[in-house]
């Protein structure tokens, strides 16, 4: 079954999310919960997902960017982008702290403003700390587009959306992000809107 996602203008997507509790993670309501988020990010498909977006408000996400969602995007943007294939991982009550100041430029989408892109700004090393679905610790220290990622998924738990955060004269629809700026380079997208 899958969830509908909600989309930029329903209060779900702008309120702080609640913490779980070891009792409530345990619920088989909630393992059916992420079960079918996961379904869902699949079907949509996306490489993040966090409750709110499902209408949820609780604090948990998920993340898997399989190799074969890389297949149409040039060798040398994957690159710049320090992307590679990530294993479905599911973070209950994540912390997340910056790593590397730093930040990098690149386009990025999200299933609750379908069907737009825009250049975001974000950190290039972030640490995650959190529990598995299981209530087991989990930390990682992420680079690149999976620190992209595990931010713009961070944000959804606090009411925030990439709409907050882009270089607003970057924001396009997907078609003219295809046409236009896909084989984009790092270089380019900041000579651009890095700029605003
Ligand atoms: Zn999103």
């Amino acid at each position: 079954m899958l969830l509908k996602i909600y989309q930029t203008g329903q209060p779900v997507l702008r309120n702080n999310s609640n913490k779980v509790s070891i009792d409530k993670l345990n619920k088989k309501e909630t393992q059916q919960l992420i079960d079918l988020m996961i379904e869902t990010l699949r079907d949509s498909p996306g490489v993040g997902l966090a409750a709110p977006q499902v209408g949820e408000p609780l604090r948990i996400l998920i993340v898997e960017d399989l190799a074969k969602y890389h297949e149409q995007i040039p060798i040398d943007v994957l690159k710049s982008q320090e992307r590679k294939p990530v294993k479905l991982k599911v973070f209950v009550n994540p912390e997340l702290e910056v790593i590397e100041q730093e930040e990098a430029l690149f386009f990025e989408g999200c299933l609750s403003v379908d069907g737009y892109v825009a250049a975001v700004p974000r950190a290039k090393t972030v640490k995650i700390d959190a529990v598995d679905r299981y209530g087991k610790p989990i930390s990682y220290t992420a680079k690149g587009w999976f620190a992209r990622i595990l931010q713009h998924e961070y944000d959804h738990l606090n009411g925030t959306l990439m709409i907050d955060r882009m270089k607003t004269n970057s924001f396009m629809n997907q078609k003219n992000f295809n046409s236009l700026w896909r084989k984009a380079l790092p270089s380019k997208i900041k000579k651009e809107f890095g700029n605003q």
